[in-house]
C-alpha cells in the first residue's frame, strides 16, 4: 500500500485536497494504524495477511477476520462518515479556541448529541500521555471552576469543582501546563497528580497553603511562597483566567467528568500551540491508538 502523506498544518485547502472522500480517510487511517506494516491481526495476532473487502482492509491470513482500517479505534461505528470525523477533528486540533458540540452540530448537519458523543472521545484522546513531565521551574496553584470565585479551601461544592493546575515556566515566558478536577487540596490528593506532570527534580513553588508541605518530602526543590492574592503568581493567574474564559464561552453546564475532559482538550491545543504542523496529525494517531483511560485513574 502507498504510504500516505503525513499532514502538515492548519491549511483547511490543503486539507480539502488531501481528504476529499471517505476512501482518503481510510487510506489515511491505515496507514497510521499499520505504519511500518506491521500487522497484528485484532482476533488471533497472526501478523500475514491480504487485502480485504472493506476499503483498506487488511484479511488475515489465518483467521480470516476482515480488518478495517476503524477496527479498534475510535472511529469505529462512527455515526456519521469518516470523512466528517476527519473534519471534526481537524476544527478541534487546529482552531484556537475549539469547537462545542452545538457549533459542530451546526456546520456539519448533525444532531447535537451526536456531536457531543463524538467530541468526548476525542477529548479522551486529548489526555496527556503523562510521558513529557514539567521541568525547570514550575508554578502549581488550585482554583474553582463554576459558581462564584471564593478563596476558601476545602471540599468543592454544589456545582464547583476544584482544579489543580501546574504551568512550566520557561526564559521567555511560560512552557506547557496541566490540570486536574480534585475533591480537596490535599497532599493525597496533590501527589499523583506531581507524580503524573511534574519532574521530581523541578523546581516548584507553590503557595503556602499545607497541602503542599508533604510533597517537599520528594520533591527537594519546592519552596513555598506567599501568594499575596495571587500577584506572586501573575502568569499562573493570567493562564487561569485564559482557562475559565474560554469554559464561560461555549461551554455550560459539564458534569466533573466532561470538565477533565474539557480541561485535556485545552492543554493539549496548549501545549502544542508551538507544534501546529503537527497538531492533527498527532490526534488521529493518539485516536487510533486508542487508549482513552482518564487521568488521575490508578496506573
Ligand atoms: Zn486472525
Amino acid at each position: 500500500m502507498a504510504k500516505k502523506v503525513k499532514f502538515a498544518g492548519v491549511n483547511s485547502i490543503k486539507f480539502n485536497r488531501q481528504f476529499k472522500d471517505d476512501i482518503s480517510c481510510y487510506e489515511y487511517l491505515a496507514s497510521v494504524k499499520w505504519a511500518d506494516e506491521n500487522f497484528e491481526c485484532r482476533k488471533c495476532k497472526y501478523t500475514k495477511f491480504y487485502k480485504g473487502k472493506k476499503p483498506f482492509s487488511r484479511r488475515c491470513l489465518k483467521c480470516k477476520y476482515d480488518e478495517s482500517p476503524t477496527a479498534g479505534t475510535m472511529f469505529d461505528k462512527c455515526k456519521f462518515s469518516l470523512l466528517i470525523a476527519f473534519h471534526i477533528v481537524f476544527k478541534i486540533s487546529t482552531k484556537k479556541k475549539g469547537m462545542s458540540s452545538l457549533e459542530l452540530s451546526h456546520e456539519f448537519e448533525l444532531r447535537q448529541p451526536t456531536c457531543w458523543e463524538f467530541k468526548w472521545k476525542v477529548q479522551q484522546a486529548m489526555q496527556s500521555s503523562k510521558q513529557h513531565p514539567l521541568t525547570g521551574e514550575v508554578h502549581i496553584d488550585e482554583f474553582f471552576i463554576g459558581g462564584p470565585e471564593e478563596q476558601k479551601r476545602g471540599r468543592s461544592k454544589g456545582n464547583k469543582r476544584l482544579v489543580v493546575l501546574a504551568l512550566e515556566k520557561v526564559k521567555d515566558g511560560v512552557g506547557r501546563a496541566y490540570a486536574q478536577i480534585i475533591e480537596h487540596a490535599s497532599a493525597e490528593e496533590f501527589e499523583p497528580f506531581f507524580k503524573n506532570y511534574i519532574n521530581i527534580k523541578a523546581n516548584v513553588i507553590t503557595d503556602e497553603w499545607v497541602g503542599y508541605s508533604p510533597l517537599k518530602k520528594e520533591y527537594k526543590n519546592l519552596k513555598q511562597i506567599p501568594s499575596n492574592d495571587g500577584k506572586n503568581f501573575p502568569d499562573l493567574h493570567i493562564h487561569i483566567m485564559n482557562l475559565k474564559g474560554w469554559l464561560r464561552g461555549i461551554h455550560h453546564h459539564c458534569s466533573k467528568e466532561r470538565l477533565q475532559g474539557y480541561l485535556d482538550e485545552y492543554h493539549y491545543r496548549y501545549n502544542r500551540r508551538n507544534n501546529m504542523d503537527t497538531i492533527f496529525h498527532n490526534l488521529i494517531e493518539k485516536m487510533v491508538m486508542n487508549n482513552p483511560k482518564r487521568i488521575g485513574d490508578k496506573e
